[in-house]
């Protein structure tokens, strides 16, 4: 461990500085300072505030200009988008489904709901992300693509029908390997983009290279509908996806008429108005939040820590930024002695094979991922309110 006399205080002023404030800095707060009181009255005065109400739609439109998705689909959490998504590529109970072990527990509780089981597969030390090698190496030891096009495990002969890799923190995965590989061996492309709206690889936003991807606008995202997700697609999937969220009703002028078991997964209009005020904000969101990411990759290195960059050819939104500590001893100290201080800081989540849910799941190596978990920190790196003038 790296004895540099009060590094850790010399942290924990330089996020104090930054946030310009003595009092308690959490790990990620919402910024509300454009039309939300706005648009939610406009909800409340129309009587609108639940599952019918133009916000909606607006919020879906907004989405799709930014983004550039051919459609998407607002459902009330990520978790929810990701287990229509699965639905929708045909996920089905018994299939397997491929994960990172690192990520946060709703990717494989999607999984889990459509009684699939998750598959775990290393991430990459680079992105944070699911790492296309490793992914071709567990498949070659343990897949064939079948004549009728299916990929099955060669040992009891499971589907495996979809790939959920997710954009950690913000920071795009390699994208070009896991299209490829997906492409090769037939499994659909499912990007769990709950963290990473706002994040371009080469250019395009992430979310829109797998047949699906999905957001999430929980109230520790990039942006907030309080709770609330989306489900990015072309045209074709996101009418399914509409059409399975609102109850799988046929249209119909008044007559109820529901042709299988729906999902009542529906956004109501009221989170919708907070999305689309929060949706006109976020470019500047993420403009400040990439300064204070680059104030953290300057100032790191001078305690002697080690700053988590965004991937070469992408721009990240930074969601949370990271540090890769030295060891785990050196991790709990950082954790204690920052929390004791009044400054927010985490672990990242505990790998998915080691709760008790997940603990009998398929696997490849993970010693990424272990390294990983062992060292990793989020820091504080909610929006800084803007310098006052003076
Ligand atoms: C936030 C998040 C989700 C979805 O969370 P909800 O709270 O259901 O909106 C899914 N996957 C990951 C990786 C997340 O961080």
């Amino acid at each position: 461990m790296i004895q540099e006399p009060n590094m850790f205080n010399r942290l924990i002023q330089f996020v104090r500085d930054e946030y310009r404030s003595n009092e308690f800095i959490p790990l990620h707060a919402p910024t509300f300072a454009g039309n939300e009181r706005a648009y939610v009255n406009q909800t409340i005065d129309s009587t609108f505030v639940s599952s019918v109400g133009e916000f909606v739609d607006r919020f879906e439109r907004d989405m799709c200009a930014y983004t550039g998705s051919p459609s998407a689909v607002a459902t009330m959490n990520g978790t929810a988008a990701l287990h229509i998504a699965l639905k929708l590529v045909g996920v089905r109970a018994g299939d397997l489904v491929i994960t990172q072990a690192l990520t946060f527990v709703a990717t494989c509780n999607a999984i889990a709901y459509c009684g699939a089981e998750p598959v775990f597969i290393d991430v990459e030390q680079r992105t944070l992300g699911l790492s296309a090698k490793a992914l071709e190496t567990w498949l070659a030891d343990n897949a064939r693509v079948d004549s009728d096009g299916l990929c099955r495990t060669t040992l009891d002969a499971k589907v495996i029908r979809a790939c959920v890799p997710m954009h950690t923190f913000g920071h795009p995965a390699d994208l070009d390997g896991l299209v490829d590989v997906c492409q090769r061996w037939r499994i659909a492309l499912v990007e769990d983009a709950a963290e990473s709206l706002g994040s371009y690889y080469k250019g395009r936003h992430t979310g829109t290279f797998g047949l699906i991807g999905t957001l999430s606008f929980n109230g520790n995202k990039v942006i907030t509908t309080g709770g609330g997700g989306m489900v990015l697609a072309d045209e074709g999937i996101g009418t399914r996806a509409k059409y399975l969220t609102t109850t799988a009703k046929r249209p119909h002028p008044y007559e109820y008429v529901h042709d299988e078991v729906g999902y009542n997964y529906r956004l109501p209009n009221l989170n919708a108005a907070l999305g689309c005020a929060q949706l006109e904000q976020l470019e500047g969101f993420i403009a400040a939040k990439r300064v204070l990411a680059a104030h953290y990759i300057e100032f790191l290195p001078q305690v002697g820590l080690t700053p988590i960059v965004e991937p070469d050819n992408c721009r990240s939104n930074y969601w949370l930024n990271g540090v890769i500590c030295e060891d785990a001893a050196q991790r709990e100290a950082l954790i204690d002695a920052t929390n004791a201080a009044g400054v927010m800081t985490r672990p990242i989540w505990r790998l998915m094979h080691t709760l008790p849910a997940y603990e009998q799941a398929r696997r490849g190596s993970l010693v990424e991922s272990e390294w990983l978990e062992a060292r990793v920190v989020n820091l504080p790196s909610s929006v800084p309110a803007p310098e006052p003038v003076v």
